[in-house]
């Protein structure tokens, strides 16, 4: 087996085992980054000194029987809107281009505990905002399925580089979906933790209320592993849970036998690709030849939660990203007249368009005007998805949904922001109502592109989650490598 092909479980087993140095995987991973990156543009920053000083420590520390976790030497991809102390940190935003955070995320706080190795920053969306990673300003990132499509978004540069084997791991943020849409364009799974799970604390802010931190994997056990790692209490975000988190890992492979498993009948809209309901039909055979029980439901709410997160996320965001003004941090124009001058000319010149097109709306829907029709509707929409979710979680443990409505898409395709919005359609709702959901790769298109299945459990339903989802990786075909192939 090549180095950079391993599981974290792969990886951290022929590290206990001394089968492989942290020194050599490392190595391994950048020679597959040198030779493989310039295809497909996943990265912002490559930390390969840093890597290899990590790689180092860590094999002393094994060397000597003090190795800090399980995880000890294993290398990892950070979406560039997660703060890395002394790293660059830009969120793909000509504004925050140079910015080099004082200080660490929570969760590379926690990678670093427990030996997790920063290996680089991955491209996204501008700050986060796309189904693409097209709308990154230092260039898009490729899908490496077929490079003339793209990986999707906006944690775009994060699945691709473990698609392309970059890392066994890496972190993306989903908001709406940036995590589980850019794993099922991959052929990667993607996890979206509960609401809470995960501390925010130096996840640079796009929708606050929304956004979660999560892993992007190569197995489901590997989600699972990976999750021992992140998730937990941090009192430096109040949305945090004080609450005992279990072992991920524990039970997952005991299979779905007398599962109850919901497939909305909503989720057959308009727009559903054939082979994405091929696959999501296979799935639901797979789990019911497994012992599961799988019935038709109803999800009224669901036509109207994308327009209702187009809303609050916008809302939220607006507020957010006001904190860059060219005065605190990050980049500053330098003709200006004044202090608003020196506003305006900042912003202009420092945002790309749809980020700034999601300001123009946060601040459209929340003017006084409008906040009634528009905010306060969206925010009482958000109530009742939560409460047919609710309604739903008290029948069955699962929801079973395509991860998107089609497979990637081509690179330039989308250039109308409505049809982007479409692709999250199966993913906002998960959001709205703070459930955990995962993307696993289930099926591969005539084209030869990977197509994501998802699953749904209540708060904090991720063990009964990880089985069903378990449960589906073992049933699927395996996904291969894919073929850096296509495009220009
Ligand atoms: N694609 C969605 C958006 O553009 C979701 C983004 C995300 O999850 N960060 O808002």
């Amino acid at each position: 087996m090549k180095l950079y092909d391993m599981t974290i479980k792969q990886a951290s087993d022929a590290l206990q085992n001394k089968q492989i140095s942290a020194v050599e995987l490392t190595k391994g991973l950048l020679n597959r980054i040198e030779d493989k990156e310039q295809s497909v543009s996943t990265l912002n920053t490559v930390c390969a000194d840093f890597a290899l000083k990590e790689a180092e420590a860590s094999d002393k520390r094994r060397a000597a029987n003090t190795q800090k976790s399980m995880f000890d030497g294993i290398p990892a991809i950070i979406k560039d809107n997660i703060c890395t102390k002394g790293i660059k940190t830009s969120c793909s935003s000509k504004i925050l281009e140079n910015f080099v955070p004082p200080y660490n995320a929570h969760v590379v706080e926690r990678f670093a505990n427990q030996g997790i190795i920063t290996l680089g920053k991955a491209n996204l969306d501008e700050f986060a905002m796309g189904s693409s990673t097209e709308n990154s300003a230092f260039g898009a990132t490729s899908n490496p399925w077929d490079l003339s499509r793209v990986p999707g978004g906006s944690s775009g540069g994060s699945a691709a580089a473990v698609s392309a084997s970059f890392a066994p791991l890496a972190l993306g943020s989903d908001t709406g979906g940036s995590i589980r849409q850019p794993a099922s364009y991959c052929g990667v799974v993607g996890l979206k933790p509960t609401y809470g799970a995960v501390s925010r604390y130096g996840l640079v802010a796009f929708a606050s209320s929304l956004d979660q931190i999560g892993p992007i994997t190569r197995s489901v056990e590997d989600a699972a592993f990976a999750l021992n790692a992140i998730c937990g209490h941090d009192k430096r975000d109040t949305t945090s849970m004080d609450v005992e988190y279990p072992d991920y890992t524990q039970g997952i492979s005991d299979g779905v036998k007398g599962m109850k498993i919901g497939l909305p009948k909503e989720y057959f809209a308009d727009g559903l690709d054939t082979e994405v309901k091929d696959a999501l039909s296979a799935a639901v055979k797979a789990l019911e030849s497994q012992g599961a029980i799988v019935e038709e439901t109803t999800l009224p709410t669901f036509e109207y939660a994308l327009t209702a997160y187009y809303i609050i996320s916008s809302a939220e965001a607006t507020s957010n990203l006001s904190r860059y003004d060219g005065v605190k941090y990050g980049y500053r124009a330098s003709d200006f007249d004044g202090i608003t001058d020196l506003y305006t000319q900042t912003r202009n010149q420092g945002f790309g368009d749809e980020v700034k097109r999601r300001m123009m709306l946060g601040n459209y829907v929340l003017s006084s005007g409008y906040y009634d029709a528009y905010y306060m509707k969206a925010l009482k929409v958000r109530t009742l998805i939560k409460q047919d979710f609710d309604a739903l979680f008290e029948k069955y443990d699962c929801i079973i949904s395509p991860s998107a409505p089609a497979p990637a898409f081509k690179a330039g395709e989308k250039s109308d922001p409505m049809q982007m919005y479409l692709t999250d359609i199966y993913t906002v709702p998960v959001n709205i109502a703070g459930l955990t959901a995962i993307s696993v790769p289930c099926a591969m298109s005539n084209l030869g592109l990977p197509i994501g299945i998802q699953l749904i459990a209540k708060p904090m339903g991720e063990p009964t989650m990880l089985k069903a989802a378990y449960a589906l990786e073992q049933a699927s075909p395996p996904m291969g490598q894919p073929t850096f192939k296509g495009g220009a």
